[in-house]
Protein backbone atom coordinates (compact mmCIF):
# COMPACT_ATOMS: atom_id res chain seq x y z
CA UNK A 1 0.00 0.00 0.00
CA UNK A 2 1.14 3.48 -1.00
CA UNK A 3 1.18 5.99 2.15
CA UNK A 4 -0.81 8.42 -0.12
CA UNK A 5 -4.01 5.67 -0.34
CA UNK A 6 -2.97 5.29 3.43
CA UNK A 7 -3.51 9.14 4.76
CA UNK A 8 -6.52 9.45 1.52
CA UNK A 9 -8.38 5.95 3.48
CA UNK A 10 -8.40 7.36 6.93
CA UNK A 11 -9.29 10.86 6.03
CA UNK A 12 -12.29 9.32 4.51
CA UNK A 13 -12.77 7.48 8.27
CA UNK A 14 -11.92 10.88 9.96
CA UNK A 15 -8.39 10.21 10.96
CA UNK A 16 -5.17 11.02 10.68
CA UNK A 17 -1.84 9.38 10.37
CA UNK A 18 -0.08 12.13 12.50
CA UNK A 19 4.05 11.77 10.76
CA UNK A 20 4.84 10.64 7.72
CA UNK A 21 7.66 11.33 5.54
CA UNK A 22 7.48 14.52 3.41
CA UNK A 23 6.47 12.87 -0.22
CA UNK A 24 3.63 10.40 0.45
CA UNK A 25 4.48 8.20 -2.83
CA UNK A 26 6.35 5.58 -0.94
CA UNK A 27 4.93 2.16 0.44
CA UNK A 28 3.94 1.63 3.68
CA UNK A 29 6.40 -1.30 3.96
CA UNK A 30 9.33 0.33 2.59
CA UNK A 31 9.05 3.62 4.82
CA UNK A 32 8.76 1.25 7.97
CA UNK A 33 11.45 -1.15 6.67
CA UNK A 34 13.84 1.62 6.53
CA UNK A 35 12.54 4.00 9.75
CA UNK A 36 11.16 7.13 7.55
CA UNK A 37 10.50 10.03 9.57
CA UNK A 38 8.84 13.38 8.95
CA UNK A 39 9.86 16.34 11.71
CA UNK A 40 8.90 15.98 15.39
CA UNK A 41 10.18 15.62 18.91
CA UNK A 42 6.71 16.08 20.49
CA UNK A 43 4.64 13.01 21.82
CA UNK A 44 6.00 9.49 20.11
CA UNK A 45 8.02 11.97 17.47
CA UNK A 46 8.03 12.23 13.91
CA UNK A 47 8.71 8.11 13.19
CA UNK A 48 6.01 6.12 10.95
CA UNK A 49 7.07 3.21 13.16
CA UNK A 50 5.99 4.78 16.53
CA UNK A 51 2.45 4.71 15.47
CA UNK A 52 2.89 1.00 14.82
CA UNK A 53 0.46 -1.29 16.92
CA UNK A 54 0.89 -4.69 15.26
CA UNK A 55 2.13 -6.30 12.12
CA UNK A 56 2.16 -9.28 9.83
CA UNK A 57 5.22 -10.76 8.89
CA UNK A 58 5.20 -14.16 6.23
CA UNK A 59 8.08 -16.36 6.06
CA UNK A 60 8.28 -19.23 4.02
CA UNK A 61 7.94 -22.51 5.48
CA UNK A 62 8.53 -26.09 5.13
CA UNK A 63 5.40 -27.72 3.27
CA UNK A 64 4.65 -29.61 7.10
CA UNK A 65 4.16 -26.21 8.07
CA UNK A 66 1.74 -25.04 5.31
CA UNK A 67 4.60 -23.40 3.04
CA UNK A 68 4.57 -20.13 5.39
CA UNK A 69 4.88 -19.18 8.78
CA UNK A 70 3.04 -16.14 9.52
CA UNK A 71 3.74 -13.95 12.89
CA UNK A 72 1.64 -11.36 14.71
CA UNK A 73 3.46 -9.39 16.92
CA UNK A 74 0.96 -7.04 18.70
CA UNK A 75 1.92 -4.04 20.83
CA UNK A 76 2.91 -5.54 23.52
CA UNK A 77 5.39 -8.60 21.50
CA UNK A 78 9.10 -7.71 21.81
CA UNK A 79 9.47 -8.69 18.31
CA UNK A 80 7.83 -5.72 17.33
CA UNK A 81 10.84 -4.15 18.79
CA UNK A 82 12.35 -5.61 15.58
CA UNK A 83 9.62 -6.32 12.71
CA UNK A 84 9.43 -2.02 12.87
CA UNK A 85 12.72 -1.32 11.29
CA UNK A 86 13.48 -4.12 9.60
CA UNK A 87 15.42 -3.30 6.41
CA UNK A 88 13.46 -5.57 5.00
CA UNK A 89 15.13 -8.90 6.03
CA UNK A 90 12.60 -10.43 8.80
CA UNK A 91 9.87 -11.60 5.81
CA UNK A 92 7.49 -9.75 4.04
CA UNK A 93 5.20 -7.24 6.10
CA UNK A 94 2.03 -7.93 4.73
CA UNK A 95 -0.34 -5.98 6.95
CA UNK A 96 0.39 -2.81 9.43
CA UNK A 97 -1.64 -1.68 11.95
CA UNK A 98 -1.31 1.73 13.19
CA UNK A 99 -2.47 4.34 15.94
CA UNK A 100 -4.23 7.21 14.43
CA UNK A 101 -5.55 10.14 15.47
CA UNK A 102 -8.65 12.18 14.72
CA UNK A 103 -7.97 14.41 12.26
CA UNK A 104 -6.89 17.73 11.94
CA UNK A 105 -5.20 20.35 9.75
CA UNK A 106 -1.50 22.13 9.90
CA UNK A 107 -1.20 25.76 10.24
CA UNK A 108 2.45 26.82 8.38
CA UNK A 109 4.11 29.38 8.53
CA UNK A 110 7.66 29.97 6.87
CA UNK A 111 10.09 32.61 8.29
CA UNK A 112 13.79 33.43 6.84
CA UNK A 113 16.45 35.00 9.55
CA UNK A 114 20.09 34.97 9.77
CA UNK A 115 21.89 31.71 10.39
CA UNK A 116 23.91 33.22 13.27
CA UNK A 117 22.13 31.60 15.69
CA UNK A 118 21.27 28.39 13.90
CA UNK A 119 23.63 26.22 16.47
CA UNK A 120 21.78 27.46 19.31
CA UNK A 121 18.22 27.40 17.49
CA UNK A 122 18.93 23.61 16.06
CA UNK A 123 18.20 22.43 19.65
CA UNK A 124 15.39 24.56 20.76
CA UNK A 125 13.12 24.57 17.77
CA UNK A 126 11.85 21.17 18.21
CA UNK A 127 10.44 21.57 21.33
CA UNK A 128 8.90 24.91 19.96
CA UNK A 129 6.52 23.52 16.95
CA UNK A 130 4.72 19.89 17.11
CA UNK A 131 6.11 19.77 13.08
CA UNK A 132 8.73 22.41 12.86
CA UNK A 133 11.43 22.04 10.65
CA UNK A 134 14.54 24.23 9.45
CA UNK A 135 16.33 24.49 5.96
CA UNK A 136 19.94 25.81 5.73
CA UNK A 137 20.68 27.99 3.39
CA UNK A 138 24.71 28.14 3.60
CA UNK A 139 25.99 29.76 0.97
CA UNK A 140 23.04 32.50 1.37
CA UNK A 141 23.60 32.14 5.41
CA UNK A 142 19.66 32.12 5.78
CA UNK A 143 17.26 29.54 7.44
CA UNK A 144 14.08 28.80 6.71
CA UNK A 145 12.10 28.09 9.98
CA UNK A 146 9.51 26.40 9.53
CA UNK A 147 5.97 26.78 12.11
CA UNK A 148 3.84 23.78 11.65
CA UNK A 149 1.93 23.50 14.44
CA UNK A 150 -1.80 21.54 14.71
CA UNK A 151 -4.93 23.14 14.35
CA UNK A 152 -8.58 21.87 14.07
CA UNK A 153 -9.80 20.33 11.33
CA UNK A 154 -12.41 22.88 10.77
CA UNK A 155 -9.59 25.89 10.25
CA UNK A 156 -10.34 27.44 6.58
CA UNK A 157 -8.09 26.29 4.25
CA UNK A 158 -7.43 23.46 1.38
CA UNK A 159 -5.21 21.69 3.48
CA UNK A 160 -2.39 20.84 0.85
CA UNK A 161 0.50 21.68 1.10
CA UNK A 162 2.07 21.22 -2.24
CA UNK A 163 5.75 21.44 -1.62
CA UNK A 164 8.16 22.33 -4.39
CA UNK A 165 10.24 19.81 -4.69
CA UNK A 166 7.91 17.32 -4.80
CA UNK A 167 5.56 18.89 -7.74
CA UNK A 168 6.01 17.23 -10.93
CA UNK A 169 7.16 20.16 -13.62
CA UNK A 170 7.63 19.47 -17.51
CA UNK A 171 10.34 17.06 -18.53
CA UNK A 172 11.84 19.25 -20.99
CA UNK A 173 12.52 22.09 -18.02
CA UNK A 174 13.86 19.24 -16.21
CA UNK A 175 16.12 18.29 -19.22
CA UNK A 176 17.34 21.83 -19.48
CA UNK A 177 17.81 22.65 -16.11
CA UNK A 178 19.99 19.64 -15.65
CA UNK A 179 22.05 20.95 -18.92
CA UNK A 180 22.59 24.17 -16.61
CA UNK A 181 23.78 22.42 -14.06
CA UNK A 182 26.17 20.19 -15.68
CA UNK A 183 27.67 23.22 -17.55
CA UNK A 184 28.14 24.77 -13.94
CA UNK A 185 29.64 22.17 -12.56
CA UNK A 186 32.06 21.80 -15.18
CA UNK A 187 32.79 25.51 -15.24
CA UNK A 188 34.17 24.50 -11.51
CA UNK A 189 32.09 27.73 -10.33
CA UNK A 190 29.29 26.88 -7.97
CA UNK A 191 29.40 30.63 -6.74
CA UNK A 192 27.61 30.98 -9.81
CA UNK A 193 25.22 28.05 -9.36
CA UNK A 194 22.12 30.09 -8.07
CA UNK A 195 22.41 33.18 -10.75
CA UNK A 196 23.82 30.86 -13.69
CA UNK A 197 20.50 28.26 -14.05
CA UNK A 198 18.30 31.02 -15.42
CA UNK A 199 20.62 32.66 -17.75
CA UNK A 200 21.40 29.03 -19.12
CA UNK A 201 17.89 28.21 -19.48
CA UNK A 202 17.01 30.95 -21.80
CA UNK A 203 19.73 30.37 -24.20
CA UNK A 204 19.53 26.19 -24.31
CA UNK A 205 18.60 24.63 -26.73
CA UNK A 206 15.49 22.26 -26.26
CA UNK A 207 16.87 19.07 -28.38
CA UNK A 208 20.52 19.53 -27.64
CA UNK A 209 20.63 15.89 -27.55
CA UNK A 210 23.37 16.42 -24.31
CA UNK A 211 20.33 17.13 -22.75
CA UNK A 212 19.18 14.72 -19.79
CA UNK A 213 17.09 15.05 -16.77
CA UNK A 214 17.76 15.91 -12.87
CA UNK A 215 20.41 13.10 -10.98
CA UNK A 216 21.53 13.54 -7.86
CA UNK A 217 22.23 11.71 -3.71
CA UNK A 218 20.47 12.30 -1.00
CA UNK A 219 22.15 11.60 1.76
CA UNK A 220 20.70 11.82 5.50
CA UNK A 221 22.09 11.04 8.89
CA UNK A 222 21.16 11.32 12.29
CA UNK A 223 23.01 13.05 15.58
CA UNK A 224 21.77 13.10 19.26
CA UNK A 225 20.18 16.16 19.58
CA UNK A 226 22.65 17.33 22.30
CA UNK A 227 25.40 16.99 19.83
CA UNK A 228 23.75 18.71 17.12
CA UNK A 229 24.78 22.44 17.65
CA UNK A 230 28.61 21.14 17.59
CA UNK A 231 27.59 20.01 14.31
CA UNK A 232 25.81 22.95 13.06
CA UNK A 233 28.84 25.20 14.41
CA UNK A 234 31.15 22.27 12.58
CA UNK A 235 29.47 23.06 9.11
CA UNK A 236 29.38 26.74 9.45
CA UNK A 237 33.26 26.86 10.64
CA UNK A 238 33.57 25.19 7.36
CA UNK A 239 31.73 27.18 5.15
CA UNK A 240 32.85 30.42 6.91
CA UNK A 241 36.35 28.83 5.39
CA UNK A 242 35.19 28.19 2.24
CA UNK A 243 32.12 30.19 1.16
CA UNK A 244 31.51 28.35 -1.97
CA UNK A 245 31.82 24.62 -0.60
CA UNK A 246 28.24 24.25 0.15
CA UNK A 247 27.04 26.41 -3.26
CA UNK A 248 25.28 23.42 -4.38
CA UNK A 249 23.61 22.30 -1.62
CA UNK A 250 21.50 25.61 -1.84
CA UNK A 251 20.89 24.94 -5.23
CA UNK A 252 19.05 21.78 -4.22
CA UNK A 253 17.20 23.43 -1.25
CA UNK A 254 19.42 23.84 0.85
CA UNK A 255 20.33 21.26 4.27
CA UNK A 256 16.93 20.46 5.72
CA UNK A 257 17.33 19.56 9.83
CA UNK A 258 14.49 17.46 10.82
CA UNK A 259 14.06 15.93 14.47
CA UNK A 260 13.30 12.33 14.97
CA UNK A 261 12.08 10.96 18.69
CA UNK A 262 13.87 8.15 20.39
CA UNK A 263 12.53 4.84 19.88
CA UNK A 264 12.80 1.53 21.14
CA UNK A 265 12.83 0.04 17.79
CA UNK A 266 16.18 -1.93 17.74
CA UNK A 267 17.53 0.08 14.76
CA UNK A 268 15.52 3.00 15.45
CA UNK A 269 16.70 5.89 17.15
CA UNK A 270 18.14 5.36 20.10
CA UNK A 271 18.43 9.34 21.06
CA UNK A 272 15.91 12.33 20.37
CA UNK A 273 17.89 13.32 17.37
CA UNK A 274 18.78 15.53 14.57
CA UNK A 275 18.15 14.32 11.17
CA UNK A 276 20.75 16.22 8.60
CA UNK A 277 19.33 15.36 4.60
CA UNK A 278 21.62 16.72 2.16
CA UNK A 279 20.96 16.40 -1.69
CA UNK A 280 23.06 17.15 -4.16
CA UNK A 281 24.53 17.01 -7.69
CA UNK A 282 25.47 13.94 -8.88
CA UNK A 283 27.63 13.74 -12.37
CA UNK A 284 26.00 10.94 -15.30
CA UNK A 285 29.99 9.99 -15.68
CA UNK A 286 31.17 7.73 -12.81
CA UNK A 287 34.47 8.84 -11.32
CA UNK A 288 33.43 12.39 -11.74
CA UNK A 289 33.53 14.51 -8.41
CA UNK A 290 30.51 16.62 -7.57
CA UNK A 291 31.25 19.69 -6.23
CA UNK A 292 30.15 19.67 -2.27
CA UNK A 293 31.90 20.28 1.01
CA UNK A 294 32.19 17.20 3.19
CA UNK A 295 29.83 15.53 5.60
CA UNK A 296 33.00 14.02 7.29
CA UNK A 297 32.59 16.17 10.28
CA UNK A 298 29.21 13.88 10.96
CA UNK A 299 31.41 10.74 12.39
CA UNK A 300 32.94 13.27 14.82
CA UNK A 301 29.62 13.36 16.39
CA UNK A 302 28.52 9.73 16.41
CA UNK A 303 26.22 10.31 13.51
CA UNK A 304 24.10 7.19 12.01
CA UNK A 305 23.28 7.17 8.64
CA UNK A 306 19.57 7.26 7.71
CA UNK A 307 18.75 3.75 6.27
CA UNK A 308 17.11 4.67 2.85
CA UNK A 309 19.71 7.40 2.35
CA UNK A 310 22.86 6.82 1.91
CA UNK A 311 25.90 5.15 0.18
CA UNK A 312 27.98 2.13 1.32
CA UNK A 313 30.77 4.21 3.13
CA UNK A 314 27.91 5.23 5.43
CA UNK A 315 26.72 2.22 6.51
CA UNK A 316 30.75 0.74 7.61
CA UNK A 317 30.63 0.28 11.33
CA UNK A 318 26.99 1.74 11.79
CA UNK A 319 25.43 -1.02 13.32
CA UNK A 320 27.94 -1.07 15.74
CA UNK A 321 25.97 2.56 17.50
CA UNK A 322 22.66 0.53 17.82
CA UNK A 323 22.86 -0.97 20.87
CA UNK A 324 20.19 -3.47 20.41
CA UNK A 325 21.38 -4.67 17.11
CA UNK A 326 21.95 -7.70 19.34
CA UNK A 327 18.41 -8.43 20.09
CA UNK A 328 17.84 -7.64 16.10
CA UNK A 329 19.93 -10.17 14.53
CA UNK A 330 18.30 -13.08 17.28
CA UNK A 331 15.05 -12.29 15.97
CA UNK A 332 16.43 -12.60 12.08
CA UNK A 333 18.12 -16.00 13.17
CA UNK A 334 14.14 -16.89 14.02
CA UNK A 335 12.00 -15.65 11.54
CA UNK A 336 14.19 -16.33 8.63
CA UNK A 337 16.77 -19.13 9.35
CA UNK A 338 17.08 -20.34 5.84
CA UNK A 339 18.18 -16.30 5.29
CA UNK A 340 15.70 -16.22 2.34
CA UNK A 341 15.68 -11.91 2.94
CA UNK A 342 19.16 -11.66 3.40
CA UNK A 343 21.23 -10.50 0.58
CA UNK A 344 25.56 -9.82 0.45
CA UNK A 345 24.52 -6.02 1.12
CA UNK A 346 22.42 -6.62 4.14
CA UNK A 347 25.24 -9.04 5.85
CA UNK A 348 27.63 -6.33 5.36
CA UNK A 349 25.44 -3.52 6.49
CA UNK A 350 24.16 -5.30 9.54
CA UNK A 351 28.02 -6.49 10.24
CA UNK A 352 27.26 -10.15 9.71
CA UNK A 353 29.68 -10.57 7.46
CA UNK A 354 32.13 -8.28 5.24
CA UNK A 355 31.97 -4.75 4.63
CA UNK A 356 29.90 -2.47 2.69
CA UNK A 357 33.05 -0.47 1.84
CA UNK A 358 34.34 -1.06 -1.90
CA UNK A 359 38.13 0.27 -2.02
CA UNK A 360 38.71 0.59 -5.32
CA UNK A 361 40.38 3.21 -7.52
CA UNK A 362 37.85 6.42 -7.47
CA UNK A 363 35.40 5.41 -4.15
CA UNK A 364 35.63 7.55 -2.30
CA UNK A 365 34.55 9.79 -5.21
CA UNK A 366 31.37 7.49 -5.49
CA UNK A 367 30.91 6.81 -1.84
CA UNK A 368 32.07 3.88 -1.76
CA UNK A 369 34.40 3.75 0.50
CA UNK A 370 36.53 6.64 3.00
CA UNK A 371 39.76 7.46 0.87
CA UNK A 372 43.41 6.41 2.80
CA UNK A 373 44.75 6.94 -0.57
CA UNK A 374 44.99 9.93 -3.39
CA UNK A 375 43.71 7.14 -5.79
CA UNK A 376 40.53 6.62 -4.14
CA UNK A 377 39.77 10.27 -5.32
CA UNK A 378 40.04 11.86 -8.54
CA UNK A 379 44.14 12.85 -8.54
CA UNK A 380 44.05 13.46 -12.26
CA UNK A 381 40.90 15.69 -11.84
CA UNK A 382 42.67 17.70 -8.62
CA UNK A 383 41.65 15.62 -6.02
CA UNK A 384 43.60 14.23 -3.64
CA UNK A 385 43.20 12.28 -0.19
CA UNK A 386 43.79 14.91 2.78
CA UNK A 387 43.00 15.53 6.20
CA UNK A 388 39.54 17.06 6.97
CA UNK A 389 39.58 20.80 7.30
CA UNK A 390 37.43 21.16 10.03
CA UNK A 391 37.48 17.33 11.45
CA UNK A 392 41.15 16.36 10.93
CA UNK A 393 40.83 12.86 11.82
CA UNK A 394 38.57 12.55 9.01
CA UNK A 395 40.22 11.77 5.44
CA UNK A 396 38.34 13.54 2.41
CA UNK A 397 38.79 13.74 -1.24
CA UNK A 398 40.20 17.71 -1.11
CA UNK A 399 40.56 20.03 -4.95
CA UNK A 400 43.92 21.30 -4.86
CA UNK A 401 43.63 24.15 -7.03
CA UNK A 402 46.25 24.02 -10.05
CA UNK A 403 45.22 27.67 -11.01
CA UNK A 404 44.00 31.08 -9.22
CA UNK A 405 40.51 30.80 -10.63
CA UNK A 406 40.00 27.07 -9.31
CA UNK A 407 38.48 26.80 -5.74
CA UNK A 408 39.35 24.52 -2.93
CA UNK A 409 36.33 21.84 -2.28
CA UNK A 410 36.18 19.05 -0.27
CA UNK A 411 33.95 15.86 -0.92
C1 LIG B 1 10.93 11.61 -3.05
C2 LIG B 1 11.28 10.94 -1.76
C3 LIG B 1 11.09 11.60 -0.57
C4 LIG B 1 11.43 11.00 0.63
N1 LIG B 1 11.22 11.67 1.79
C5 LIG B 1 11.54 11.09 2.95
C6 LIG B 1 11.29 11.75 4.18
O1 LIG B 1 10.75 12.86 4.22
N2 LIG B 1 11.65 11.12 5.33
C7 LIG B 1 12.25 9.88 5.32
O2 LIG B 1 12.57 9.37 6.40
N3 LIG B 1 12.48 9.23 4.18
C8 LIG B 1 12.14 9.81 3.01
N4 LIG B 1 12.38 9.15 1.84
C9 LIG B 1 13.04 7.84 1.90
C10 LIG B 1 11.99 6.75 1.87
O3 LIG B 1 11.14 6.83 2.99
C11 LIG B 1 12.67 5.37 1.88
O4 LIG B 1 13.60 5.30 0.84
C12 LIG B 1 11.64 4.27 1.73
O5 LIG B 1 12.26 3.05 1.99
C13 LIG B 1 11.10 4.26 0.33
O6 LIG B 1 10.01 3.40 0.28
P1 LIG B 1 9.79 2.46 -0.99
O7 LIG B 1 8.36 2.11 -1.02
O8 LIG B 1 10.38 3.08 -2.20
O9 LIG B 1 10.66 1.24 -0.49
P2 LIG B 1 11.62 0.27 -1.28
O10 LIG B 1 12.78 1.04 -1.79
O11 LIG B 1 10.81 -0.54 -2.22
O12 LIG B 1 12.09 -0.66 -0.09
C14 LIG B 1 12.92 -0.18 0.93
C15 LIG B 1 13.23 -1.34 1.87
O13 LIG B 1 12.02 -1.78 2.46
C16 LIG B 1 11.85 -3.17 2.28
N5 LIG B 1 10.42 -3.43 2.09
C17 LIG B 1 9.58 -2.78 1.25
N6 LIG B 1 8.35 -3.29 1.35
C18 LIG B 1 8.40 -4.29 2.27
C19 LIG B 1 7.44 -5.21 2.80
N7 LIG B 1 6.17 -5.20 2.41
N8 LIG B 1 7.87 -6.10 3.71
C20 LIG B 1 9.16 -6.13 4.12
N9 LIG B 1 10.10 -5.28 3.66
C21 LIG B 1 9.72 -4.38 2.75
C22 LIG B 1 12.65 -3.52 1.04
O14 LIG B 1 13.07 -4.85 1.07
C23 LIG B 1 13.83 -2.56 1.17
O15 LIG B 1 14.81 -3.10 2.02
C24 LIG B 1 12.01 9.71 0.63
C25 LIG B 1 12.20 9.03 -0.57
C26 LIG B 1 11.83 9.64 -1.76
C27 LIG B 1 12.03 8.88 -3.03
Amino acid sequence: MVLRDLICDAAVAGLALPHSPYWYGVSVGGLLATGAHGSSLWGKGSAVHEYVVGMRIVTPAPVSQGFAVVREPGADHPDLDAAKVSLGVLGVVSQVTLQLQPIFKRSVTFLARDDSDLAAQVALWGDLHEFGDMTWLSRLGKVIYREDNRVDVSSPSDGLNGYLGFRSFPTLGLIIARVAEEHVEESNDMARCLAAGENLLRSSCPWDPRNRSLFFYNTGFNVELSKAPALVADMQRLRDLNPRALCSLDAKMGVLIRYVGASSAYLGKTEDSVNFDFTYYRSYTQGRPWLCASMASSRKYGAVPQWGKNRNFAFDGAIAKYAKSDEFLKVKERYDPDRVFSSEWSDHVLGIDGSPNIVQKGCAIEGLCICSHDSHCAPEQGYYCRPGKVYAEARVCSFRPTSRRDHNDEI
